[in-house]
């Protein structure tokens, strides 16, 4: 038995061609709308669409029918419209652009852009419904929207004349805006449309696009699309779709945050900067050392970043980041977090090139520096010429009628350093430093590490709010149950206020330095906003703009990087900040024959999976003061991926060139080792052996030969066999007689002669 194109097509809802097509896309061979599939498949058909399709049955007329009467107001989508689509009406987008526009300062815009069909376009099929729970809800336009500046497009579906009226001035009731988040899957997107799947599917044909049911589409496709159909499309990404109840909230939170009743003074947050070897360690130690916070001694010291002191029963927080010039990046980062940043400059060497890079940063985050003229104990101490220096960059000193605090100190002999402390806690009281200690926890990573026992572990300074033991947190990809919190001394702490850093434990993934950690509800809603971040991060990451393209004018250059060889490498390492400077320190290798690609680096110790990244990238694994987990080695040995750990930077960068020089080709030198001339030659049992005279250096067995008849090389390859007299030996010297056979080669004829070198192999040069 089977069934007719054209009834097939009534009973799908869709157009005879479009059957066709997809039939013939299929394998059917259809051609026409009289042309017939059997039963079975026309079943299977039907049953394919069902899930799309509308509880009752309906024709292309009564759809027709249904367009030309105005449609019911609908509530927002019932059940079968898919999860995270609603329609807004123009009110409601107006009002979000208007406030999107006060957001960046701009006058509202007077009337949403909603795209018009050009009345002069072919009006587009209706959709099969225009009401029901599977299809967007529209309203009908209002008499105003059909003015001659506006006409309603014939034939048009009601929502696209919807859309005309929203566009048109004091058009009021709803549009058709569909909101929706990506992916946008083609089944799903159909039924928005209030379309058949069939239908979509062979308009994006026509646009040369070819996807199935369940695949998904690109924006751009699915914005033209829709408005071909009259809709206009916003586009929610994860973490941008907000449900206005949510925004309320936060407002609502924020309000709270910012009420001055709340608020409290909390300890300022310092960095210390400046060229290296101007004493930066040494002031951060001799503060700790001699002003820990009261109560708090007997801890061991620990390195979280960042540690408190305190001065007259208030706390100084100080981010002790490592001051090595590699540690660049972070040191920028550094200087966003802070209240008050100290400027170190030697009373004996001045500003230095790092001096004023520091000054930069400290400007570029709008903080006013407080500067430290350390070493004033030394013999060439001349604080003067400091001052002279800060005069010359704008930063006048106070006690020469300038802004620009100056603290004379020696770090080596403790001097000075109280009153530094106390200059800092003025400074505290003019930025008036407060925060809401009641509001929800949020921080700042400052360090991040995986640590043996304890896994991912960050540093987190609490900007606002109070961090407490059990907190649900969430930053970027990762989120937290704050399993625990230790201070820089080692202790427990229950709850961290606004102005303090404690390492938190309990991470889902070590999180990136910098990055904001946001106390929420629960562990579902980290979860979940941990997830959001994931899929945008990786959204981003794919829809980054791919290999730059080949032009004539950078040709030369693409055939040149095509040849070059690589060395791609996955770099682990203790901290964040050591994993920046072991990529800093990698990507300052210079090489014209062979590339080094980081193809990825995280921190921690080098684990399995780290194995499998490097396979499946042919990459090695370099590691900078890990370890590598059990069984890291047989894994390695197995996908035949290098591993291979340091301590050291400079020999981590040294043993990296070395790793690069070892893709080239090996260079070759010959050493000859000596020369023989054929003197006779005797037949044997097997072939014939070369009665030779060494008339240079030696001959040995098995050393490379080639033997040379009037200049030309007749043969290369191994000397087999040396005989002097009647024994085998190992080596003939020159002025000696001996037999030689060459393997492979018989013919040896009086006069020629057998060379005999070494092949030594250099190592290549970058
Ligand atoms: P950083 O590179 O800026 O962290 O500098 P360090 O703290 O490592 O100090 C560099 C050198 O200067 C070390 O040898 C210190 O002992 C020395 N130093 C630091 N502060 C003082 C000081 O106040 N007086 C003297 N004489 N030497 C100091």
């Amino acid at each position: 038995m089977s069934i007719r194109i054209h009834q097939l097509s009534k009973k799908l809802g869709m157009e005879n061609k479009d059957l066709v097509s997809l039939l013939q896309e299929r394998g059917f061979s259809v051609t026409s709308a009289s042309s017939s599939i059997d039963n079975i498949s026309a079943e299977s058909l039907l049953d394919e669409f069902a899930a799309t399709k509308e509880p009752t049955s309906e024709t292309a007329p009564e759809a027709t029918e249904a367009a030309a009467k105005p449609a019911e107001p609908k509530p927002p989508p019932g059940p079968s419209m898919p999860e995270g689509m609603f329609v807004k009406s123009v009110e409601q987008i107006k009002e979000e652009r208007r406030e999107k526009e006060v957001a960046r300062g701009k006058p509202a815009a007077s009337a949403p852009v909603v795209p018009h069909r050009p009345a002069s376009a072919a009006p587009p099929p209706p959709p099969p419904r225009v009401s029901g729970p599977a299809s967007p809800p529209v309203r009908p336009p209002p008499p105003v929207a059909a003015s001659p500046a506006s006409p309603k497009p014939m034939g048009a579906p009601p929502a696209a004349a919807a859309a005309a009226a929203g566009g048109a001035p004091g058009a009021e009731g709803e549009t058709n805006v569909i909101q929706i988040k990506p992916p946008i899957v083609v089944r799903d997107f159909a039924v928005m449309l209030g379309l058949k799947p069939f239908k979509l599917i062979s308009e994006l044909m026509e646009m040369n696009i070819f996807a199935a049911l369940n695949q998904s589409i690109d924006e751009n496709v699915a914005s033209q699309i829709a408005v071909k159909h009259g809709f206009l499309l916003d586009i929610k990404h994860r973490g941008e779709a907000q449900q206005p109840k949510e925004k309320e909230k936060e407002k609502k939170k924020a309000a709270e945050e910012a009420d001055s009743k709340f608020l409290e003074a909390r300890p300022p947050v310092v960095c210390i900067m400046g060229h290296v070897d101007h004493g930066k360690t040494s002031l951060l130690d001799k503060i700790r050392t001699t002003n820990v916070v009261a109560g708090e001694s007997g801890g061991i010291t620990q390195h979280i970043g960042a540690y408190q002191v305190s001065l007259h029963d208030r706390k100084i927080t100080f981010l002790d980041t490592p001051g090595h010039s590699a540690f660049n990046q972070m040191r920028e980062r550094g200087a966003k977090v802070t209240d008050i940043a100290i400027l170190v400059v030697a009373a004996d060497d001045g500003f230095m090139p790092q001096t004023d890079e520091a000054l930069k940063y400290i400007r570029a985050a709008g903080v006013t520096p407080i500067v430290a003229i350390n070493k004033i104990d030394t013999k060439g101490a001349n604080i003067d010429r400091v001052k002279t220096q800060l005069q010359e960059r704008d930063l006048m000193p106070e006690d020469w009628g300038g802004q620009t605090i100056t603290c004379p100190v020696s770090a080596l002999k403790g001097e000075g350093i109280d009153h530094l402390l106390e200059m800092i806690l003025l400074q505290a009281d003019v930025l008036e430093l407060k925060a809401n200690p009641k509001a929800a926890a949020r921080g700042v990573v400052i360090e991040a590490a995986i640590e043996v026992g304890r896994g991912p572990t960050a540093t987190v300074l609490v900007e606002n709010g109070t961090l407490k033991a059990g907190a649900a947190v969430v930053c970027g990809p990762f989120n937290a149950k704050v399993r625990a919190m230790f201070d820089d001394q080692g202790q427990s702490v229950k709850a961290a206020p606004p102005g303090s850093a404690v390492r938190v434990i309990g991470w889902s993934g070590t999180p990136e330095c910098g990055g904001i950690v946001r106390e929420v509800k629960n562990d579902r809603e980290a979860k979940r906003l941990a997830e959001e971040a994931e899929f945008e991060s990786r959204r981003q990451s794919a829809a980054a703009p791919s290999e730059k393209p080949v032009s004539v004018e950078n040709i030369f250059e693409v055939i040149a990087a095509q040849k070059k060889k690589t060395l791609r490498v996955v770099v682990k390492a203790d901290v964040f900040g050591s994993v920046e400077a072991v990529v800093s320190a990698l990507e300052g290798i210079r090489s014209d024959k062979v590339a080094l690609e980081v193809v990825a680096s995280d921190v921690g110790q080098i684990s399995k999976n780290d194995v499998l990244i490097a396979s499946a990238a042919k990459a090695s694994i370099v590691g900078f003061n890990v370890r590598h987990e059990n069984g890291v080695n047989a894994v390695a040995k197995h996908h035949g991926v290098q591993v291979h750990e340091f301590e050291i930077i400079y020999e981590l960068v040294d043993g990296v060139r070395d790793l690069m020089a070892e893709l080239l080709d090996p260079e070759t030198r010959e050493i000859k080792l000596g020369v023989a001339e054929v003197r006779a030659v005797f037949p044997v049992t097997r072939g014939a052996v070369a009665g030779c005279l060494v008339t240079e250096g030696r001959i040995q067995v098995n050393a490379n030969a080639r033997l040379r008849r009037a200049g030309n090389v007749e043969f290369e390859g191994k000397l087999y066999s040396l005989r002097r007299v009647k024994d085998e030996v190992k080596e003939v010297r020159a002025g000696t007689e001996c037999g030689i056979r060459l393997e492979d080669f018989e013919s040896y004829q009086p006069g020629d002669y057998i060379e005999c070198f070494e092949v030594q192999n250099l190592r290549p040069t970058l």
